[in-house]
């Protein structure tokens, strides 16, 4: 599995059979002097390796070198998986990555032009050096392409959208795929015939309503700017702001877009940080803009899925997931108790102990239930990329 990033490669070997990876890692600050490399074999010590000035395919080479180093090499694997940020309404799937695919992602590049052209540097990079070995795409839209009209279409003049593209897209779809499959699981009932709230609150931060098995609305939209507040990213707001801080305040495309992306949520309110692990802290001590901006946080998450509750009762759960939703008990609760009027009641200890092990339910036996989902995306690419491979033999 690969997921190229800007300035970063994460890569895992992993066997969808086997619940841990046998390779992790990650190489940081690419195209810089300080670039490094780490990475962690199942029942070893972390690695790290110096790379400066490396780009995506030297750390591919490097990553190839020390997979030939511990006995694995190209031959030894299936394909490779890669995360895809935006797959445009072309892609209602994964995909098995030919000549034909890779154009498609380069058209889909207009919708993201930050991630995907970057995303495509790991698809090339292997499809030079192995082209024997097969890969697939896995998009982070393409779960929410079973959204309605009404849910992705904004009110917009509509040319916008024939011309261009513009509407509701959403991303984090491998997570919200991910643990609808699992909570489905884990209740014993078929996918199709469930219906859920999953909520996603990592650093990026976006909510699902599923009916079905599938996505009806989620909170991200044209861009992952929309929706929930994130740690430095601002969530919805009225668009009216964005003409005052231009017209009035003369901000400039490139300032809003950073101000919108990284001084905003959960950063731009506490003037402290964008981790929710040290605003929990700092609130304790009774540092009010920390408290502040958790609340905000916890208010518009609950806000976020009593309206979904319209789209998906009757529910057969709400899940929480990634870095917060799976470790942060106080977040959950205090979203859960705006929940209330909707018959949420949470078992604190189960709350405590993030939920029971076998069934992850962290509310009372009479209340709407509520879960814990670890999700795993890498574990989604890999399943997809050995399904379609599986597929075309
Ligand atoms: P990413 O979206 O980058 O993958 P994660 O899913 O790892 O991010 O989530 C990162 C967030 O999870 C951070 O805000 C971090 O503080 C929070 N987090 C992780 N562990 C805890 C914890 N034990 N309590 C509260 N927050 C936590």
């Amino acid at each position: 599995m690969l997921n190229s990033g800007s300035s970063s490669l994460k890569f895992a070997i992993i066997d969808p059979e086997q619940d841990a990876p046998l390779l992790i890692g990650i190489a940081e600050r690419l195209g810089s002097a300080n670039a490094d490399f780490r990475m962690r074999w199942r029942n070893e010590e972390d690695k790290r390796q110096p790379c400066p000035d490396a780009d995506h395919a030297r750390v591919i080479d490097q990553l190839f070198q020390a997979m030939h180093e511990h006995g694995v090499d190209a031959t030894d694997l299936t394909g490779v998986g890669h995360r895809v940020v935006h797959g445009g309404e072309t892609f209602r799937d994964s995909a098995t990555i030919d000549e034909q695919v890779i154009a498609k992602i380069e058209q889909c590049a207009k919708l993201a032009p930050l991630h995907n052209p970057v995303n495509l540097l790991g698809i090339k990079a292997i499809a030079r050096k192995y082209p024997d070995l097969s890969q697939v795409a896995v998009f982070d839209t393409s779960f929410h392409q079973t959204l309605p009209d009404y849910a992705y279409t904004y009110a917009l003049p509509y040319e916008l959208y024939r011309a261009h593209g513009v509407r509701r897209y959403g991303f984090h779809g491998s997570s919200h795929r991910f643990v609808a499959g699992r909570a489905a699981d884990l209740l014993g009932k078929p996918l199709k015939d469930c219906n859920f709230i999953s909520v996603h609150l990592g650093n990026g931060c976006s909510a699902t309503a599923i009916k079905g098995g599938v996505s009806v609305d989620t909170s991200m939209g044209l861009t992952p700017l929309e929706g929930l507040v994130m740690g430095s990213r601002c969530g919805d707001l009225d668009p009216g702001l964005i003409l005052h801080l231009t017209q009035t305040l003369n901000y400039t495309p490139d300032q809003l877009s950073h101000m919108l992306n990284k001084e905003s949520g959960l950063l731009g309110v506490s003037e402290v940080s964008n981790d929710m692990r040290e605003l929990l802290r700092l609130s304790e001590e009774g540092h009010h803009q920390a408290a502040l901006a958790i609340e905000i946080f916890c208010y518009r998450l609950a806000k976020m899925i009593a309206g979904y509750y319209l789209a998906t009762a009757p529910l057969d759960a709400v899940i929480f997931t990634g870095g917060i939703g799976e470790n942060a008990a106080p977040i959950r609760a205090r979203a859960c108790a705006w929940l209330k009027p909707l018959g949420v009641y949470m078992d604190e200890e189960a709350n405590r102990r993030h939920g029971e092990e076998n069934q992850r339910r962290i509310s009372k036996d009479d209340s709407l239930n509520i879960m814990v989902v670890p999700t795993n995306e890498e574990l989604l690419i890999a399943r997809d990329t050995l399904a379609l491979i599986r597929r075309r033999k």
